[in-house]
């Protein structure tokens, strides 16, 4: 029966503000038959099939018999923390990375379980993110058509994904009322034999794991519809619910990660030595701002995959190809410096030109290499070498191509 009033809310006076309590009357049900959409005995049914699936769930009282986090604000963190992870580790990185309040560093590099300690700028990286955002959805409009008739498809045709998950399910379910109707029959011919009560236990707990499915796949078949009409509607939706907002705000961090799916820290260094220096490659995902979940082709239709650099482009790497040209055509280094459009050095056009050469000697045309082990030339970077220094990779973490 439905109910209301499980909970009422107490001012607190200390914040002045109301909290929601349980409330200690309990609830009141009332009877609404006309509000009624399954059986009364299907409803209690799929209700013992939920509890029993969230049993032993949640969480346990303290010793006291009280919850232990109540009234305590629930931590909250800012994009990209908490979601961005190293690539190396697999674990999230937190803000506060190398004692820099802006910084973000892998949690693993801090515990010494991973050699990854290079922090990142946050803020930097969201500007990345809401840059490659708005140049995806100023693309948007060239793929209406495409869009169109996604949802056009979508609409008139389930996805096949989806009919084939309904299909099997149809198929355990008459599976299980055959077992069920053999069971009854069986134990009405010869009466309860040993361990009769175990096989209908059994068979009661895959009854109620079936009504689970059904009613999860029958509400996603009617998310179709929820989907934006036209790539309009996706602008508009896009607009509203996140580039309006702040970028350093609570609200455009909780829907940041539905839109960004993955973003993973790595690093590179220049092929002359020096820092490592971080890279990130992370996903956009437009999609992600549905409330349901999107037909697998709209998808592949609105996800990118974005490379940024997080760090000042080391000078040597930027004036090279200058610095190049400038020599092939023959000036001297004094005669170089004066054609560079930035302020420059003799011993910074020399080490440039050692760079060049060493590209040219290893066939290279990116300064910057891939940095798959802790580099043991650099003295900075020492992490590695200390006793209590053990790499280990988040459980279950696989490492993603770049
Ligand atoms: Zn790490």
């Amino acid at each position: 029966m439905p109910e209301r009033g499980n909970k009422y809310t107490k001012k607190v006076h200390q914040t002045g503000k109301r909290q929601s309590v349980k409330n200690p009357e309990g609830p009141i049900a009332i009877e609404m038959p006309h509000l009624r959409i399954l059986a009364p005995a299907d409803f209690d049914e799929l209700r013992a099939a939920l509890n029993e699936k969230n049993n032993g769930r949640g969480r346990k009282p303290n010793s006291k018999g009280e919850d232990p986090p109540l009234g305590v604000q629930r931590k909250r963190t800012r994009f990209p923390g908490q979601h961005a992870q190293c690539w190396y580790c697999g674990r999230e990185l937190v803000w506060g990375g190398n004692g820099i309040k802006e910084n973000l560093q892998c949690k693993g590099s801090r515990k010494w379980e991973c050699w990854n300690s290079v922090g990142m700028n946050g803020q930097v990286f969201t500007g990345h993110v809401v840059h490659a955002i708005n140049g995806m959805s100023s693309e948007l409009p060239n793929m209406e058509e495409q869009y169109r008739s996604i949802v056009e498809k979508a609409a008139e045709a389930p996805d096949a994904r989806l009919l084939m998950d309904l299909n099997q399910l149809t198929a355990d379910e008459k599976q299980l009322a055959k077992e069920v109707k053999n069971f009854n029959n069986s134990l009405r011919e010869y009466g309860p034999s040993p361990g009769f009560k175990e096989v209908q236990d059994e068979l009661k707990q895959r009854q109620k794991s079936l009504i689970i499915r059904r009613t999860t796949l029958e509400r996603k078949s009617i998310s179709i519809s929820d989907l934006p009409d036209s790539i309009g509607d996706l602008i508009n939706l896009l607009q509203t619910a996140f580039l309006s907002l702040a970028t350093d705000s609570y609200e455009f961090g909780s829907m940041l990660p539905k839109i960004v799916p993955s973003v993973f820290l790595y690093l590179v260094r220049m092929i002359d030595g020096g820092p490592c220096l971080p890279r990130v490659k992370f996903t956009v995902d437009l999609s992600g701002s549905f409330e349901s979940d999107a037909p697998a082709e709209l998808q592949s239709l609105l996800i990118r995959e974005f490379t940024v650099d997080m760090f000042e482009i080391p000078k040597r790497a930027k004036i090279r190809e200058d610095v190049l040209r400038l020599r092939q055509e023959g000036c001297n280094a004094k005669e170089t410096i004066e054609h560079l459009s930035e302020p420059s050095s003799t011993k910074m056009i020399k080490s440039t030109d050692r760079l060049n050469a060493q590209m040219v000697e290893m066939g290279l045309s990116d300064p910057f290499q891939f940095q798959s082990e802790p580099p043991n030339d650099y003295a900075k970077f020492r992490r590695h070498l200390n006793p209590r220094y053990s790499f280990s990779m988040k459980e279950g973490y696989t490492r993603p191509t770049l």
